[in-house]
């Protein structure tokens, strides 16, 4: 058996499409552009990056793009304060700040002092609360894109049984939540679970959110099942995911590529959250 291999980047390409023809019809009738802005202390290459995908995404659904970049020694002082003109910028609708942060500054407490309602990737504790208790807020554009995924590939996940491996904060427990919320029997896995591949060979749906090249083996999985596989992992190699991508192809029903699975859906819902945002604040109707 060979699984079909879900293309995230099919999906986020309609995704950003779906956006744009809803900021084009939002400026039509609010007559104001949605705007994103980023926020990049220091030099790290990786999220310089991925701070200029997010830009270029931006602007190709419509919107304005913003960017902030510090030197590498800014105080957290310095940067609090940025945050909160950010906050009071009413051309400002998403507020970005890249992580890592450089050590000297308490990411908790930047991350924290964003305005809940344009806190676009979905990490302050009222947007994580929000999540929990099931009220309107923004959901971790990297979950959600695994959840939007998974609703493309299944349809209806109702009564589904499914393990996240991983119970991060901004991957592994908002996605479990997102799967409760879609009525899925829901295992979260990690490093103290027992017999992990005892655990996962239950699931109808496996989310692996771990950061271990090739983990996830196909004789792990259960014939048939739904494979998301969230892990970026640099290796001589080249760019692998958490799950053995060929092994577990010979078991899985369907499983997503690592490039061009997960990865390009985040940036896609990171464009979708900002939409919302500003839709939001402006009493517009938006399309689930
Ligand atoms: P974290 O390091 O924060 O969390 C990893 C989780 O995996 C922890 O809960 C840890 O358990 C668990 N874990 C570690 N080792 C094992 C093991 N041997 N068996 C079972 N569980 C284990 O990582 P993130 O959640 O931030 O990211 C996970 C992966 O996803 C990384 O590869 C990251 O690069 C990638 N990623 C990809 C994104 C994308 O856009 N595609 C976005 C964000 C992340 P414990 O809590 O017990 O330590």
């Amino acid at each position: 058996m060979s699984a079909r291999r879900i293309d995230g980047k099919a999906a986020a390409l309609a995704l950003r499409q779906q956006v744009a023809a809803e900021v084009a019809r939002f400026q039509g009738t609010t007559g104001r552009v949605p705007g994103l802005v980023t926020v990049l202390v220091g030099e790290d290459p990786a999220s310089a990056v991925y701070v200029r995908s997010k830009g270029r995404a931006t602007v190709e659904a419509g919107m304005q793009s913003f960017e902030h970049k510090l030197p590498a020694d800014t105080s957290e002082a310095d940067l609090l304060a940025l945050v909160e003109r950010l906050n009071a910028d009413p051309t400002i609708d998403g507020i970005l700040v890249q992580l890592p942060l450089p050590s000297h500054i308490d990411a908790n407490k930047v991350l924290t002092r964003i305005d809940p309602d344009k806190d676009v990737d979905g990490f302050h504790p009222v947007n994580a609360g929000r999540l929990a208790i099931g009220l309107p807020g923004f959901v971790a554009c990297t979950p959600l894109g695994c959840l939007k995924l998974l609703r493309a590939e299944l349809g209806d996940l109702s009564g589904k049984d499914a393990v996240v491996i991983g119970r991060s904060n901004i991957v592994g427990k908002p996605m479990a939540l997102l799967l409760l919320g879609d009525s899925c029997t829901v295992t979260i896995a990690h490093s103290r679970t027992r017999d992990l591949p005892a655990v996962v060979r239950r699931a109808d749906i496996v989310v692996a959110a771990v950061g271990r090249p090739n983990m996830v083996k196909g004789d792990w999985l259960k014939p048939g099942a739904t494979v998301i596989d969230v892990g970026i992992n640099r290796t001589d190699d080249g760019l692998v995911g958490d799950v053995d991508f060929a092994d577990a192809s010979t078991v899985a029903g369907a499983i997503t590529p690592v490039p061009g699975g997960v990865g390009p859906m985040t940036i896609a819902c990171l464009i979708r959250n900002t939409f919302v945002s500003a839709a939001r604040r402006e009493g517009f109707t938006v399309n689930p």
